[in-house]
């Protein structure tokens, strides 16, 4: 008979109000599911998930385990329907159970979104399960390399998770139980911290399953704690004498995995007429992690232009025109970005008519808060020009300035 002994801890890390992280860990099922939502809908979403995979399992066989995934997924959409304030929730979820294969003990995993499950066996740490993110994706197409994919930017990006769509594509394996072989739940929030030689080395030092997950969460923390971090430890204590010979690549009895969800240019029609649904629940699993993200970008750009064009625009100057006119412009001298200063008036007072005091202040730019602040600011070059020169030349000036400065002009 196939035994386990089985630890865990979760925790809401360093920076998260909340913890919206579920897990399970009972006889014979071991589940973690990382939800995501506005305002504790992901709480929602990975509970309801996890309580959903435990009620539709009952240890008959990987197909049953792939089919209460499926099921938790429909749960999280229709109830993500049904409560606006739930809506556009969802959650990753990685399991694995004891489970019935043709009358021999299995060990079941199913799998859809970024959280994980290691194997630590003879000292060697090996991620059975493949990650549905935008990174994952990249470095198996060759484009970046792991370490890059640990700090890009858009590594919380998900391709697959469930409430994202009606249908979903679930991933599974069959492996065989072993005994001394330990497996590893997680969320991204540890292996976001901790790199893979740490946890490597804690899951070989440590041989208490609870105090080797308290120890992930703390290095995790440790490093940053940006997320909520959780870890399922489950160790293979009885197999029922079986071979222990086999190696990691024939521990694996079956696997069922969807591929990338990103296939560049369709290069491989008979896999997505195999999946007919994926490109579908792609494209919705892609708006919903990638959606919060663009608004938000799309709101600091928006912000930006905005300050960009309050300060571009909303005050005035007097310069002169490449004519040599006192002219106001509406923006600043020399422009901010690509906001050039506009011509509002031009008036026919030539820079050789301005006082000689004020000549290098207009060739430079006079700012002024309003058009009408520019208006007096003209006003009082003509005065200064009146006291200073024949009143020919000072009427002349006056009365050739443009409309909008003759009206001002006149109502001051
Ligand atoms: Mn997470």
């Amino acid at each position: 008979m196939t035994t386990f002994r089985w630890g865990s801890a979760t925790d809401t890390g360093r920076i998260r109000r909340a913890n919206e992280d579920a897990l399970l860990a009972v006889d014979g099922l071991f589940v973690v599911a990382d939800g995501m939502g506005g305002h504790r809908a992901g709480e929602v979403a990975s509970h309801l998930a996890v309580e959903t995979l435990q009620d539709g399992f009952d240890q008959a066989g990987t197909d049953v385990l792939v089919r209460a995934v499926e099921r938790a997924n429909r749960e999280v959409v229709e109830r993500s329907i049904a409560d606006p304030e739930l809506a556009g929730m969802g959650t990753t979820i990685v399991a694995m159970a004891l489970v019935d294969a043709d009358g021999r003990d299995a060990i079941g995993v199913v799998n859809v979104g970024d959280s994980r499950l290691y194997l630590l066996s003879d000292g060697e740490l090996h991620q059975i399960t493949e990650d549905h993110s935008l990174v994952a994706t990249m470095v198996r197409q060759g484009r970046i390399t792991e370490s890059e994919a640990a700090v890009h930017p858009q590594r919380n990006i998900l391709t697959r998770a469930l409430g994202i769509d009606g249908s979903v594509l679930v991933d599974s394996w069959e492996m065989l139980p072993v005994v001394g072989d330990r497996y590893l739940l997680c969320s991204d929030g540890l292996f976001n911290e901790v790199d893979d030689a740490r946890i490597a080395a804690t899951l070989r030092r440590l041989a208490d399953p609870d105090e080797a997950c308290r120890e992930l969460v703390r290095l995790a923390n440790e490093s940053g704690g940006r997320d909520n971090i959780t870890c399922v430890m489950v160790d293979v204590v009885d197999d029922t004498g079986r071979d222990t010979s086999v190696d990691i690549a024939s521990r694996v009895r079956v696997a069922h995995t969807g591929g990338d969800a990103i296939v560049e240019g369709g290069t491989d029609p008979a896999k997505s007429a195999d999946h007919p649904r994926r490109s579908a629940s792609i494209g919705a699993s892609l708006t919903w992690r990638v959606g919060a993200f663009v608004a938000a970008v799309f709101a600091i750009i928006g912000l930006a232009f905005g300050f960009v064009w309050w300060t571009g625009t909303r005050t005035y100057y007097v310069g002169v025109d490449d004519q040599e006119n006192v002219t106001i412009y509406r923006g600043k001298p020399g422009g901010v970005l690509w906001i050039q200063p506009e011509v509002a008036e031009v008036t026919s007072v030539t820079l050789s008519e301005v006082p000689a005091a004020s000549r290098d202040a207009v060739i430079a730019g006079v700012e002024e808060p309003s058009l009408d602040a520019a208006h007096r600011y003209i006003d009082n070059l003509i005065e200064q020009m009146a006291s200073s020169s024949t009143t020919s030349t000072t009427t002349s000036s006056t009365t050739s300035t443009t409309s909008t400065v003759g009206t001002s002009t006149t109502a001051g």
